[in-house]
């Protein structure tokens, strides 16, 4: 058993953390241990890249496992995407995530077109992506000087099946090379606005908080430089610790473990 220090509040990445992918189906021990936190009265926020799911939908998923969630327990790069894009005034988008939530993104006020210009092209993971619908997008990019907006870069993520499938980070490394005049922007982990907004939900500051993800480069190295604590679990994208070789040393999560429910949660109030 692993124990990491006094900890104020935890942020927690969903697939590879509490579910083993795509289906939803709940790591051993996670609906235990998540209840055994809520019971304990720390606050916890999920921290999710999920641009699959309805962030309700998401959350409803999860409480029917048994999860002690509702959507003010998430912060989503879905919903942090939406909210970038109405800020600016940007609704017509080229999105390129997955169709089963085109209807989300037409109910939240946006145009999904496919030909012509927009003012965003918008990345999201795709198990159906095809090039052709790449393609169709070097023109709004090229000479329209649409952004390009990355609702998260990560480059493979697990699917139904729990095969590794490519994600937006690799489309978004692509479009990034083309050099469009537009901006380029990524939204969900690792870049750092996720985490600020999860440390506002939780209300603690980054040293008080705990981030434990399957995912130590895409995820942690962020958490970590922001100054909170960081836990590995490999229960997910990876099975051993081999993958930190990647990484510098000052990158190194804090804690390595088999899975959350090898993590201690404190009983006493330290903060
Ligand atoms: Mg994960």
């Amino acid at each position: 058993m692993k124990k990491p220090g006094p900890v104020g509040a935890y942020l927690i990445d969903i697939e590879g953390v509490l579910v083993r992918d795509k289906r939803y189906r709940p790591i051993d021990g996670a609906v235990r241990w998540m209840n055994a936190l809520a019971e304990a009265g720390r606050p916890y926020c999920l921290v999710s890249n999920n641009t699959t799911h309805r962030p309700g939908d998401l959350t409803d998923a999860l409480a029917g496992l048994d999860f002690p969630v509702d959507s003010n327990h998430l912060v989503g790069a879905l919903g942090l995407g939406m909210a970038w894009l109405k800020e600016r005034g940007k609704d017509r988008i080229r999105w390129l995530g997955t169709p089963a939530l085109d209807s989300f993104w037409g109910e939240e006020g946006f145009e999904i077109v496919t030909a012509g210009p927009c003012d965003a092209v918008v990345l999201g993971a795709n198990s159906f992506l095809e090039i052709a619908a790449l393609d169709a997008v070097l023109e709004p990019v090229l000479d329209d000087g649409a952004d390009v907006v990355c609702l998260h870069r990560n480059l493979f993520f697990l699917d139904g099946k729990g095969r590794r499938r490519l994600g937006p980070g690799v489309w978004a490394v692509a479009l990034e090379a083309l050099g469009g005049s537009g901006r380029l922007i990524t939204i969900g982990k690792p870049e750092e606005g996720i985490y600020r907004e999860a440390l506002k939900r939780v209300g603690v500051a980054p040293a008080e908080a705990l981030f434990i993800s399957d995912d130590p480069i895409s995820d942690l190295v962020t958490a970590g430089r922001l100054g909170m604590g960081t836990a590995f679990v490999l229960s997910g994208k990876y099975p051993d610790h081999g993958v930190l070789a990647r990484l510098e040393e000052d990158d190194w999560p804090d804690i390595v473990c088999s899975c959350l429910s090898d993590l201690v949660i404190e009983e006493e109030e330290k903060f």
